[in-house]
Protein backbone atom coordinates (compact mmCIF):
# COMPACT_ATOMS: atom_id res chain seq x y z
CA UNK A 1 0.00 0.00 0.00
CA UNK A 2 1.52 3.32 -0.67
CA UNK A 3 2.18 5.84 2.03
CA UNK A 4 -0.03 8.64 2.37
CA UNK A 5 2.35 11.30 1.47
CA UNK A 6 -0.35 14.41 1.58
CA UNK A 7 -1.18 14.70 5.20
CA UNK A 8 0.80 14.68 8.28
CA UNK A 9 0.66 14.39 11.47
CA UNK A 10 1.92 13.80 15.27
CA UNK A 11 2.85 10.17 16.29
CA UNK A 12 1.48 9.76 19.86
CA UNK A 13 1.34 6.61 21.92
CA UNK A 14 1.16 5.38 18.31
CA UNK A 15 -1.92 7.44 17.45
CA UNK A 16 -2.14 10.18 14.48
CA UNK A 17 -2.95 13.49 15.79
CA UNK A 18 -3.30 16.88 14.81
CA UNK A 19 -2.68 20.15 16.33
CA UNK A 20 -4.95 23.42 16.63
CA UNK A 21 -2.07 25.41 14.85
CA UNK A 22 -0.14 24.03 11.69
CA UNK A 23 2.49 25.32 10.10
CA UNK A 24 4.78 24.24 6.95
CA UNK A 25 8.12 24.12 5.09
CA UNK A 26 9.07 25.15 1.51
CA UNK A 27 10.12 22.75 -0.95
CA UNK A 28 13.75 24.83 -2.09
CA UNK A 29 13.70 23.50 -5.62
CA UNK A 30 10.26 25.55 -6.15
CA UNK A 31 9.82 27.61 -2.89
CA UNK A 32 6.41 26.74 -2.88
CA UNK A 33 4.79 25.58 0.34
CA UNK A 34 4.63 21.97 1.28
CA UNK A 35 2.04 20.17 3.26
CA UNK A 36 0.57 21.41 6.46
CA UNK A 37 2.42 20.16 9.68
CA UNK A 38 1.81 20.03 13.41
CA UNK A 39 3.14 23.26 15.22
CA UNK A 40 3.28 21.11 18.71
CA UNK A 41 2.52 22.92 22.08
CA UNK A 42 4.53 22.04 25.49
CA UNK A 43 0.96 20.22 26.33
CA UNK A 44 1.40 17.89 23.01
CA UNK A 45 5.20 17.02 24.08
CA UNK A 46 4.11 16.88 27.84
CA UNK A 47 1.64 14.16 26.50
CA UNK A 48 4.40 12.08 24.32
CA UNK A 49 6.80 12.23 27.16
CA UNK A 50 4.02 10.39 29.89
CA UNK A 51 3.64 7.73 27.18
CA UNK A 52 7.24 7.33 26.48
CA UNK A 53 7.60 6.91 30.29
CA UNK A 54 4.98 4.20 30.40
CA UNK A 55 5.74 2.45 27.81
CA UNK A 56 9.44 2.57 29.22
CA UNK A 57 8.57 0.36 32.15
CA UNK A 58 7.70 -2.63 29.83
CA UNK A 59 9.94 -2.37 26.84
CA UNK A 60 12.94 -2.09 28.49
CA UNK A 61 12.10 -5.20 30.16
CA UNK A 62 11.45 -6.98 27.08
CA UNK A 63 14.52 -9.40 25.54
CA UNK A 64 16.81 -8.10 23.00
CA UNK A 65 15.72 -10.63 20.57
CA UNK A 66 12.40 -9.11 20.45
CA UNK A 67 13.18 -5.50 19.93
CA UNK A 68 15.93 -6.65 17.31
CA UNK A 69 12.58 -8.37 15.23
CA UNK A 70 10.75 -4.98 15.98
CA UNK A 71 13.47 -3.05 13.89
CA UNK A 72 13.75 -5.37 11.69
CA UNK A 73 9.83 -5.44 11.04
CA UNK A 74 10.63 -1.55 10.75
CA UNK A 75 13.51 -1.49 8.61
CA UNK A 76 11.62 -4.02 6.35
CA UNK A 77 8.12 -1.33 6.19
CA UNK A 78 10.82 1.71 5.38
CA UNK A 79 12.03 -0.67 2.40
CA UNK A 80 8.90 -1.27 1.15
CA UNK A 81 7.75 2.44 0.99
CA UNK A 82 11.00 3.60 -0.50
CA UNK A 83 9.36 4.78 -3.22
CA UNK A 84 7.60 6.84 -1.44
CA UNK A 85 9.58 8.34 1.17
CA UNK A 86 12.57 8.84 -1.58
CA UNK A 87 9.87 11.23 -3.37
CA UNK A 88 8.86 13.08 -0.32
CA UNK A 89 12.84 13.78 1.21
CA UNK A 90 13.39 14.99 -2.66
CA UNK A 91 10.49 17.39 -2.27
CA UNK A 92 11.02 18.47 1.42
CA UNK A 93 15.14 18.62 1.56
CA UNK A 94 15.94 19.09 -2.50
CA UNK A 95 18.14 16.37 -2.86
CA UNK A 96 18.38 15.00 -6.20
CA UNK A 97 16.49 11.86 -6.43
CA UNK A 98 19.39 9.15 -6.96
CA UNK A 99 21.26 10.79 -3.61
CA UNK A 100 17.56 10.71 -1.56
CA UNK A 101 17.39 6.75 -3.05
CA UNK A 102 20.91 6.73 -1.24
CA UNK A 103 20.03 7.61 1.81
CA UNK A 104 16.82 5.80 2.51
CA UNK A 105 18.36 2.53 1.28
CA UNK A 106 20.95 3.77 3.83
CA UNK A 107 18.41 3.87 6.63
CA UNK A 108 17.09 0.55 5.97
CA UNK A 109 20.74 -0.80 6.20
CA UNK A 110 20.93 0.74 9.95
CA UNK A 111 17.88 0.09 10.85
CA UNK A 112 18.95 -3.96 10.18
CA UNK A 113 22.32 -3.74 11.10
CA UNK A 114 22.49 -1.09 14.35
CA UNK A 115 20.21 -3.96 15.41
CA UNK A 116 22.05 -7.23 15.04
CA UNK A 117 25.24 -5.59 16.95
CA UNK A 118 25.98 -6.92 20.31
CA UNK A 119 25.94 -5.29 23.84
CA UNK A 120 28.44 -6.25 25.84
CA UNK A 121 28.34 -7.72 28.90
CA UNK A 122 31.47 -8.52 31.01
CA UNK A 123 31.85 -10.29 33.83
CA UNK A 124 35.02 -8.90 35.53
CA UNK A 125 35.33 -11.46 38.86
CA UNK A 126 33.74 -14.96 38.89
CA UNK A 127 34.76 -16.90 42.15
CA UNK A 128 32.63 -19.34 44.40
CA UNK A 129 31.82 -16.53 46.33
CA UNK A 130 30.91 -13.61 44.14
CA UNK A 131 30.60 -12.90 40.58
CA UNK A 132 31.22 -9.08 39.73
CA UNK A 133 29.52 -8.02 36.11
CA UNK A 134 29.88 -5.25 34.22
CA UNK A 135 26.70 -4.53 31.88
CA UNK A 136 24.22 -1.84 30.37
CA UNK A 137 21.37 -0.56 30.15
CA UNK A 138 18.65 1.90 29.10
CA UNK A 139 18.66 4.72 29.91
CA UNK A 140 14.78 5.94 30.07
CA UNK A 141 13.31 8.12 27.26
CA UNK A 142 15.28 9.45 24.37
CA UNK A 143 14.79 12.17 22.43
CA UNK A 144 16.49 12.49 18.92
CA UNK A 145 17.03 15.85 17.34
CA UNK A 146 17.62 15.79 13.75
CA UNK A 147 18.57 18.46 11.13
CA UNK A 148 17.69 19.23 8.04
CA UNK A 149 20.33 17.71 5.73
CA UNK A 150 19.44 13.88 6.12
CA UNK A 151 16.49 13.90 7.79
CA UNK A 152 15.78 9.82 6.99
CA UNK A 153 19.26 8.17 7.99
CA UNK A 154 20.18 10.56 10.96
CA UNK A 155 16.23 9.78 12.41
CA UNK A 156 16.60 5.98 11.91
CA UNK A 157 20.37 6.08 12.89
CA UNK A 158 19.04 7.66 16.80
CA UNK A 159 15.85 5.85 16.80
CA UNK A 160 16.96 1.95 16.53
CA UNK A 161 20.03 2.60 18.36
CA UNK A 162 17.30 4.09 21.42
CA UNK A 163 14.73 1.30 21.18
CA UNK A 164 17.29 -1.60 20.84
CA UNK A 165 18.72 -0.88 23.70
CA UNK A 166 15.35 -0.81 25.70
CA UNK A 167 14.50 3.08 25.52
CA UNK A 168 11.83 4.89 24.08
CA UNK A 169 12.41 7.57 21.77
CA UNK A 170 10.94 11.11 20.50
CA UNK A 171 11.85 12.56 17.55
CA UNK A 172 11.96 16.05 16.37
CA UNK A 173 12.64 16.48 12.81
CA UNK A 174 13.96 20.13 11.63
CA UNK A 175 11.33 22.32 11.45
CA UNK A 176 12.51 22.87 7.54
CA UNK A 177 12.38 19.20 7.05
CA UNK A 178 9.96 17.73 9.15
CA UNK A 179 7.72 15.40 6.53
CA UNK A 180 9.75 12.08 6.50
CA UNK A 181 10.50 12.16 10.18
CA UNK A 182 6.86 12.20 10.89
CA UNK A 183 5.98 9.53 8.31
CA UNK A 184 8.97 7.78 9.66
CA UNK A 185 6.86 7.51 13.25
CA UNK A 186 3.94 6.56 11.42
CA UNK A 187 5.50 3.48 9.75
CA UNK A 188 7.07 2.66 13.38
CA UNK A 189 3.53 2.45 14.60
CA UNK A 190 3.12 -0.54 12.64
CA UNK A 191 6.66 -2.54 14.46
CA UNK A 192 6.81 -1.00 17.89
CA UNK A 193 4.49 -0.88 21.03
CA UNK A 194 2.76 2.39 21.51
CA UNK A 195 4.43 5.20 23.31
CA UNK A 196 7.81 3.45 21.97
CA UNK A 197 8.40 5.41 18.75
CA UNK A 198 6.96 8.70 18.82
CA UNK A 199 7.51 12.13 16.88
CA UNK A 200 6.55 15.59 17.17
CA UNK A 201 6.78 18.60 14.31
CA UNK A 202 6.80 22.21 15.70
CA UNK A 203 8.79 25.38 15.64
CA UNK A 204 11.93 27.39 16.73
CA UNK A 205 10.48 26.72 20.34
CA UNK A 206 10.28 22.49 20.32
CA UNK A 207 13.89 21.94 20.59
CA UNK A 208 14.08 24.16 23.73
CA UNK A 209 10.90 22.78 25.35
CA UNK A 210 12.37 19.20 24.71
CA UNK A 211 16.34 19.68 26.04
CA UNK A 212 14.60 21.32 29.26
CA UNK A 213 11.84 19.00 29.56
CA UNK A 214 12.21 16.87 32.98
CA UNK A 215 10.80 13.67 32.04
CA UNK A 216 13.87 13.28 28.77
CA UNK A 217 16.56 11.14 30.32
CA UNK A 218 18.81 11.76 26.95
CA UNK A 219 19.29 13.89 23.99
CA UNK A 220 21.10 12.74 21.05
CA UNK A 221 21.33 15.82 18.96
CA UNK A 222 22.92 16.21 15.02
CA UNK A 223 23.26 19.85 13.67
CA UNK A 224 25.24 23.12 14.24
CA UNK A 225 28.16 24.08 17.02
CA UNK A 226 25.87 26.95 18.15
CA UNK A 227 22.61 24.87 18.76
CA UNK A 228 24.76 22.18 20.29
CA UNK A 229 26.42 24.33 22.55
CA UNK A 230 22.76 25.75 23.37
CA UNK A 231 21.59 22.36 23.92
CA UNK A 232 24.37 20.91 26.14
CA UNK A 233 23.91 24.18 28.41
CA UNK A 234 20.12 23.05 28.58
CA UNK A 235 20.97 19.23 29.52
CA UNK A 236 23.43 20.70 32.02
CA UNK A 237 20.31 21.74 34.56
CA UNK A 238 18.95 17.90 34.74
CA UNK A 239 21.94 16.33 33.84
CA UNK A 240 20.73 14.53 30.84
CA UNK A 241 22.73 12.20 28.71
CA UNK A 242 23.48 13.83 25.47
CA UNK A 243 25.17 13.07 22.07
CA UNK A 244 26.15 15.86 19.88
CA UNK A 245 27.26 15.47 16.50
CA UNK A 246 28.08 18.95 15.38
CA UNK A 247 29.80 20.42 12.33
CA UNK A 248 32.93 19.90 10.55
CA UNK A 249 35.13 21.40 8.32
CA UNK A 250 36.83 18.38 6.42
CA UNK A 251 40.80 19.08 5.09
CA UNK A 252 41.83 16.68 2.31
CA UNK A 253 45.49 16.70 1.22
CA UNK A 254 46.29 15.07 -1.97
CA UNK A 255 49.88 14.15 -2.33
CA UNK A 256 51.81 14.43 -5.86
CA UNK A 257 51.98 10.67 -6.66
CA UNK A 258 48.23 10.29 -7.26
CA UNK A 259 46.42 9.45 -9.99
CA UNK A 260 45.28 12.59 -11.18
CA UNK A 261 42.51 10.98 -13.65
CA UNK A 262 41.26 8.32 -11.33
CA UNK A 263 40.32 10.29 -8.22
CA UNK A 264 39.16 13.91 -9.38
CA UNK A 265 35.71 12.18 -9.84
CA UNK A 266 35.79 10.89 -6.85
CA UNK A 267 36.94 14.56 -4.91
CA UNK A 268 34.83 16.10 -6.97
CA UNK A 269 31.50 13.87 -6.30
CA UNK A 270 32.95 13.82 -2.24
CA UNK A 271 33.22 17.74 -2.09
CA UNK A 272 29.55 18.61 -3.61
CA UNK A 273 27.01 15.52 -2.36
CA UNK A 274 24.26 17.35 -1.32
CA UNK A 275 25.08 20.31 -2.71
CA UNK A 276 27.69 20.60 0.02
CA UNK A 277 25.59 20.54 2.43
CA UNK A 278 26.81 16.77 4.54
CA UNK A 279 28.93 17.96 7.87
CA UNK A 280 31.46 14.99 6.24
CA UNK A 281 32.10 16.14 2.73
CA UNK A 282 35.24 17.76 1.81
CA UNK A 283 35.51 21.08 2.77
CA UNK A 284 38.96 22.32 2.07
CA UNK A 285 41.14 20.40 -0.31
CA UNK A 286 44.70 21.14 0.20
CA UNK A 287 46.86 19.93 -3.29
CA UNK A 288 50.49 19.67 -3.56
CA UNK A 289 51.95 22.75 -5.34
CA UNK A 290 53.66 20.33 -7.83
CA UNK A 291 49.74 19.10 -9.33
CA UNK A 292 47.57 21.57 -8.36
CA UNK A 293 46.71 23.48 -11.28
CA UNK A 294 46.27 20.03 -13.29
CA UNK A 295 44.04 19.16 -10.37
CA UNK A 296 42.42 22.44 -10.14
CA UNK A 297 41.57 22.11 -13.87
CA UNK A 298 40.94 18.83 -13.95
CA UNK A 299 38.34 18.98 -11.21
CA UNK A 300 36.57 21.80 -12.84
CA UNK A 301 36.43 20.33 -15.98
CA UNK A 302 34.54 17.03 -13.79
CA UNK A 303 32.41 19.69 -12.43
CA UNK A 304 31.28 21.03 -15.26
CA UNK A 305 29.84 18.08 -16.34
CA UNK A 306 27.55 17.99 -13.29
CA UNK A 307 23.76 19.26 -13.58
CA UNK A 308 22.13 21.30 -11.18
CA UNK A 309 18.51 21.90 -11.27
CA UNK A 310 15.11 20.32 -9.48
CA UNK A 311 16.59 16.77 -7.96
CA UNK A 312 13.03 15.55 -9.19
CA UNK A 313 14.67 15.56 -13.12
CA UNK A 314 16.47 11.97 -13.38
CA UNK A 315 20.37 13.94 -14.81
CA UNK A 316 20.61 16.11 -12.22
CA UNK A 317 23.57 16.25 -9.37
CA UNK A 318 23.10 19.65 -7.68
CA UNK A 319 20.03 20.52 -6.02
CA UNK A 320 19.12 23.62 -4.46
CA UNK A 321 20.62 24.17 -0.72
CA UNK A 322 18.18 23.69 1.46
CA UNK A 323 16.39 26.60 2.68
CA UNK A 324 16.73 30.44 2.43
CA UNK A 325 18.58 30.49 5.64
CA UNK A 326 21.16 28.66 3.87
CA UNK A 327 20.91 30.52 0.64
CA UNK A 328 21.50 33.79 2.16
CA UNK A 329 24.34 32.18 4.25
CA UNK A 330 25.71 31.26 0.71
CA UNK A 331 25.36 34.67 -0.43
CA UNK A 332 27.12 36.23 1.85
CA UNK A 333 30.20 33.99 1.60
CA UNK A 334 30.11 34.63 -1.70
CA UNK A 335 30.06 38.12 -1.35
CA UNK A 336 32.85 37.96 1.10
CA UNK A 337 34.95 35.92 -1.07
CA UNK A 338 34.62 38.72 -3.69
CA UNK A 339 35.09 41.62 -1.50
CA UNK A 340 38.02 39.90 -0.60
CA UNK A 341 39.40 40.11 -4.03
CA UNK A 342 39.49 36.08 -3.89
CA UNK A 343 39.87 34.55 -7.05
CA UNK A 344 36.80 32.01 -8.07
CA UNK A 345 35.44 29.51 -10.78
CA UNK A 346 31.44 29.66 -10.70
CA UNK A 347 30.15 27.05 -12.61
CA UNK A 348 26.60 28.37 -13.71
CA UNK A 349 27.14 26.50 -17.09
CA UNK A 350 25.21 23.20 -17.11
CA UNK A 351 21.70 24.34 -15.40
CA UNK A 352 18.41 22.91 -15.67
CA UNK A 353 15.58 25.80 -16.51
CA UNK A 354 13.55 24.79 -13.46
CA UNK A 355 16.98 25.73 -11.51
CA UNK A 356 15.92 29.37 -11.57
CA UNK A 357 13.30 29.02 -9.27
CA UNK A 358 14.51 27.38 -6.47
CA UNK A 359 17.23 28.07 -3.67
CA UNK A 360 20.32 27.26 -5.64
CA UNK A 361 23.88 28.25 -5.74
CA UNK A 362 26.34 27.51 -8.64
CA UNK A 363 29.31 25.22 -7.59
CA UNK A 364 32.26 27.59 -6.96
CA UNK A 365 35.55 26.92 -6.50
CA UNK A 366 37.84 28.88 -4.96
CA UNK A 367 41.50 29.14 -6.14
CA UNK A 368 44.04 29.18 -3.47
CA UNK A 369 42.83 31.96 -0.98
CA UNK A 370 44.46 32.69 2.21
CA UNK A 371 44.04 30.33 5.31
CA UNK A 372 42.42 32.99 7.10
CA UNK A 373 39.76 33.77 5.09
CA UNK A 374 36.03 33.18 5.65
CA UNK A 375 35.58 30.31 3.34
CA UNK A 376 38.87 28.19 4.42
CA UNK A 377 37.76 28.81 8.26
CA UNK A 378 34.03 28.70 8.31
CA UNK A 379 31.84 25.57 7.30
CA UNK A 380 30.31 27.02 3.81
CA UNK A 381 27.62 24.29 3.99
CA UNK A 382 26.89 24.80 -0.03
CA UNK A 383 28.39 24.04 -3.15
CA UNK A 384 31.63 26.16 -2.46
CA UNK A 385 35.00 24.80 -2.16
CA UNK A 386 38.56 26.52 -1.16
CA UNK A 387 41.86 24.74 -3.21
CA UNK A 388 44.87 25.35 -1.33
CA UNK A 389 48.37 24.55 -2.39
CA UNK A 390 50.81 22.92 -0.14
CA UNK A 391 54.13 22.17 -0.14
CA UNK A 392 55.92 20.51 2.60
CA UNK A 393 54.23 17.65 5.34
CA UNK A 394 54.29 19.21 8.36
CA UNK A 395 53.34 22.18 7.17
CA UNK A 396 49.79 20.90 5.43
CA UNK A 397 49.48 18.53 8.31
CA UNK A 398 49.79 21.65 10.54
CA UNK A 399 47.22 23.62 8.46
CA UNK A 400 44.53 20.67 8.27
CA UNK A 401 44.51 20.57 11.76
CA UNK A 402 44.16 24.14 12.34
CA UNK A 403 40.59 24.47 12.99
CA UNK A 404 38.36 24.33 16.04
CA UNK A 405 36.29 21.57 13.73
CA UNK A 406 37.14 17.45 13.73
CA UNK A 407 34.66 15.79 12.31
CA UNK A 408 36.90 13.82 9.26
CA UNK A 409 39.98 14.26 7.50
CA UNK A 410 41.90 12.38 4.72
CA UNK A 411 45.05 11.74 2.69
CA UNK A 412 45.17 10.42 -0.31
CA UNK A 413 48.31 8.64 -1.87
CA UNK A 414 49.94 6.20 -4.14
CA UNK A 415 52.73 5.48 -1.28
CA UNK A 416 50.14 4.14 1.52
CA UNK A 417 53.08 4.48 4.33
CA UNK A 418 53.51 7.93 3.78
CA UNK A 419 49.61 8.32 3.83
CA UNK A 420 49.16 6.46 6.94
CA UNK A 421 51.83 8.52 8.82
CA UNK A 422 50.52 11.93 7.66
CA UNK A 423 47.01 10.47 8.52
CA UNK A 424 48.42 9.28 11.76
CA UNK A 425 48.73 13.01 12.91
CA UNK A 426 45.47 14.36 11.81
CA UNK A 427 42.82 15.20 14.45
CA UNK A 428 39.13 14.19 13.42
CA UNK A 429 36.88 11.50 14.36
CA UNK A 430 37.36 9.52 11.19
CA UNK A 431 40.20 9.62 9.04
CA UNK A 432 40.78 7.90 6.15
CA UNK A 433 43.61 7.43 3.43
CA UNK A 434 42.34 7.39 -0.05
CA UNK A 435 39.08 7.61 0.67
CA UNK A 436 36.44 10.15 2.24
CA UNK A 437 33.00 10.34 4.04
CA UNK A 438 33.04 5.95 4.18
CA UNK A 439 30.44 5.21 7.40
CA UNK A 440 29.03 2.04 8.55
CA UNK A 441 26.24 1.15 10.98
CA UNK A 442 28.71 -1.23 12.84
CA UNK A 443 31.61 1.65 12.52
CA UNK A 444 31.35 4.34 15.65
CA UNK A 445 31.29 7.59 14.18
CA UNK A 446 31.34 11.21 15.87
CA UNK A 447 33.95 14.26 15.93
CA UNK A 448 36.49 15.85 18.37
CA UNK A 449 37.11 19.33 19.11
CA UNK A 450 33.69 21.53 18.62
CA UNK A 451 32.52 18.17 16.23
CA UNK A 452 30.87 16.44 19.19
CA UNK A 453 30.69 15.03 21.74
CA UNK A 454 30.57 11.48 21.69
CA UNK A 455 29.82 8.91 19.47
CA UNK A 456 26.86 7.41 17.00
CA UNK A 457 26.78 4.15 15.80
CA UNK A 458 28.40 0.85 15.91
CA UNK A 459 28.83 -0.57 19.72
CA UNK A 460 30.06 2.54 20.86
CA UNK A 461 27.19 4.64 19.39
CA UNK A 462 24.91 2.10 21.29
CA UNK A 463 26.73 2.32 24.33
CA UNK A 464 26.01 6.25 24.37
CA UNK A 465 21.71 5.34 25.02
CA UNK A 466 22.51 3.53 28.32
CA UNK A 467 24.13 3.49 31.86
CA UNK A 468 26.56 1.01 32.52
CA UNK A 469 25.65 -1.37 35.40
CA UNK A 470 28.17 -3.28 37.68
CA UNK A 471 26.38 -6.19 39.41
CA UNK A 472 28.06 -7.31 42.39
CA UNK A 473 26.49 -11.21 43.00
CA UNK A 474 27.17 -12.66 46.33
CA UNK A 475 25.97 -16.18 45.97
CA UNK A 476 26.03 -17.64 49.65
P1 LIG B 1 20.65 23.35 13.61
O1 LIG B 1 21.61 23.28 14.75
O2 LIG B 1 20.14 24.66 13.19
O3 LIG B 1 19.36 22.46 13.91
C1 LIG B 1 19.43 21.08 14.22
C2 LIG B 1 18.19 20.67 14.97
O4 LIG B 1 18.18 21.32 16.24
C3 LIG B 1 16.88 21.05 14.30
O5 LIG B 1 15.95 20.02 14.50
C4 LIG B 1 16.46 22.30 15.06
O6 LIG B 1 15.08 22.55 15.05
C5 LIG B 1 16.92 21.97 16.46
N1 LIG B 1 17.18 23.11 17.33
C6 LIG B 1 17.41 24.40 16.98
N2 LIG B 1 17.63 25.14 18.10
C7 LIG B 1 17.53 24.31 19.15
C8 LIG B 1 17.68 24.48 20.56
N3 LIG B 1 17.99 25.66 21.10
N4 LIG B 1 17.52 23.41 21.35
C9 LIG B 1 17.24 22.19 20.82
N5 LIG B 1 17.10 21.96 19.50
C10 LIG B 1 17.24 23.01 18.67
O7 LIG B 1 21.39 22.56 12.44
P2 LIG B 1 20.91 22.42 10.92
O8 LIG B 1 21.12 23.76 10.28
O9 LIG B 1 19.59 21.75 10.89
O10 LIG B 1 21.98 21.39 10.34
C11 LIG B 1 23.19 21.76 9.77
C12 LIG B 1 24.34 21.53 10.73
O11 LIG B 1 24.30 20.18 11.20
C13 LIG B 1 25.69 21.70 10.07
O12 LIG B 1 26.56 22.40 10.94
C14 LIG B 1 26.19 20.27 9.90
O13 LIG B 1 27.58 20.13 9.83
C15 LIG B 1 25.61 19.63 11.10
N6 LIG B 1 25.51 18.18 10.90
C16 LIG B 1 26.32 17.37 11.62
C17 LIG B 1 26.27 16.00 11.42
C18 LIG B 1 27.14 15.07 12.22
O14 LIG B 1 26.81 13.90 12.27
N7 LIG B 1 28.22 15.52 12.84
C19 LIG B 1 25.38 15.46 10.49
C20 LIG B 1 24.56 16.33 9.78
C21 LIG B 1 24.63 17.69 9.99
Amino acid sequence: MALNTTTFHNVINNELTSTTRTRHAINPATRQPNPEVPLSTAADLDRAVTAARQAFSKWSRTSVDERRAAAHAFADRLEAHTKDLVALLTQEQGKPLAQATIEVGMAVQWARELSGLVLPETVLEDTDSRQVIQRYVPLGVCAAIVPWNFPVLLAVGKIIPAVYTGNTVLVKPSPFTPYCGLKLAELATQCFPPGVVQALSGGDDLGPMITEHPGIDKISFTGSCATGRRVMASCAKSLKRLTLELGGNDPVIICEDVDIDAIVPKIGTLSFLCSGQICMVIKRLYIHESIYAEFRDKLIAYIQTLKSGPGTEADVFFGPVQNSMQYDKANDLLNAIKADGLKTISISGNSRPGAAAGYFIPPTIVDNPPDSSRVVQEEPFAPILPVLKWADEDEVVRRANASEYGLAASVWSRDFARARRMADRLEAGSVYVNSHFECAPWAPFGGVKMSGVGTEWGVNGLLGYCNSQTLWLHKG
